[in-house]
C-alpha cells in the first residue's frame, strides 16, 4: 500500500504524510526545494522523498519510478498562490506559473496516476476559493483550483470502471507557509472572524479528510468535491 504525497515536505501534504504513515501507508513524497524539511521527514516518519516539480512530467514519472509498482494512493496536492493582488496588476509570468503548477502540474500527478494504478484512490488539493473566488487576492488561484475540481469530476466517472476512486478536497484558510510566501502571513488571523468556526484550520484536520477519502470507509465515494473549510 503506496501513496504519493505531491508537495509532501510541509504544510497539508507534510501532515498527510503523518497521518498515513500512522494509518500504515509506506508513503513516497515529493518536494520542489525544500530539501532540508524534506530529508527531516524521511528521517522522522520513515518515507521516501524524491525531488520533482509537478509542472515538469519527467520529474512526475521520475516521482513515480521511485514509488515502484504498488501505488494504491496518489495526493495530489502540491501547488502556490504566488502572487496575490487584483488581477489587473499582475504580471503574465506570474500567472503562467501559477497556472503549470495547480493545472498543468495536477494533470501530470493525475495522468501518471492513471497510467500505473491498478486500483486505489486518488485525492486531489484543491481549494474553497474555487467556489469563493478570492477577489481582489487571488482569482486567478481560485480559477486553477476551480479545473482542480473539473479534473476531479471527469476523472472520477473516467476511472471508476477500472475501480479507482478520485476525489477532491477543498480546504477553507489552513494555517501554513503559503500565506507568508504569498506575502500575508498575517492572512489567516485577518479572515477568522469571517469564518464561521471562528478560527482558521490546522493542517493536519485537512490531512483526516484526505485520509478519510484514501481509505476503504470512503469505498463508494467517488467524483466528490468534500469542502473543509470550517463552514466557508
Ligand atoms: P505549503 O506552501 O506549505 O506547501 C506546498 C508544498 O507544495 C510544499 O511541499 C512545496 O515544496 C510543494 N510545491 C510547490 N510547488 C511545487 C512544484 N512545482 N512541484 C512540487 N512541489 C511543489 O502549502 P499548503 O498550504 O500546505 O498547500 C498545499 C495545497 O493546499 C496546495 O495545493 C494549496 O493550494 C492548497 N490549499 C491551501 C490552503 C491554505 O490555506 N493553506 C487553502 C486552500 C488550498
Amino acid at each position: 500500500m503506496t501513496t504519493v504525497i505531491t508537495g509532501g515536505s510541509r504544510g497539508i501534504g507534510a501532515a498527510t504524510a503523518r497521518r498515513l504513515v500512522r494509518d500504515g501507508h509506506r508513503v513516497v513524497i515529493s518536494y520542489r526545494q525544500a530539501a532540508d524539511e524534506a530529508r527531516a521527514l524521511e528521517e522522522e516518519l520513515g518515507v521516501l522523498a524524491v525531488q520533482a516539480d509537478t509542472a515538469d512530467e519527467n520529474d512526475v514519472a521520475r516521482l513515480f519510478d521511485a514509488a515502484g509498482d504498488d501505488i494504491t494512493g496518489v495526493v495530489n496536492n502540491a501547488g502556490i498562490t504566488s502572487p496575490s493582488g487584483p488581477l489587473a496588476e499582475l504580471r503574465t509570468e506570474d500567472l503562467r506559473r501559477v497556472v503549470d503548477v495547480n493545472v498543468i502540474g495536477a494533470f501530470f500527478v493525475a495522468r501518471e496516476a492513471a497510467r500505473r494504478m491498478t486500483s486505489g484512490s486518488i485525492v486531489n488539493v484543491s481549494s474553497g476559493a474555487a467556489t469563493l473566488g478570492s477577489p481582489g487576492e487571488y482569482v486567478h488561484y481560485a480559477a486553477t483550483k476551480a479545473a482542480v475540481d473539473a479534473l476531479t469530476i471527469g476523472l472520477g466517472k473516467e476511472l471508476a470502471p477500472r475501480g479507482i476512486r478520485v476525489n477532491c478536497v477543498q480546504p477553507g484558510t489552513i494555517r501554513t507557509d503559503i500565506h507568508r510566501l504569498s506575502g500575508q502571513p498575517d492572512r489567516p488571523d485577518r479572515v477568522a472572524s469571517r469564518i464561521p468556526l471562528g478560527r482558521p484550520g490546522e493542517a493536519d484536520e485537512i490531512a483526516n479528510a484526505i485520509a478519510w477519502l484514501l481509505s476503504e470507509e470512503a469505498s463508494y465515494t467517488t467524483g466528490t468535491i468534500l469542502r473543509v473549510a470550517g463552514g466557508m
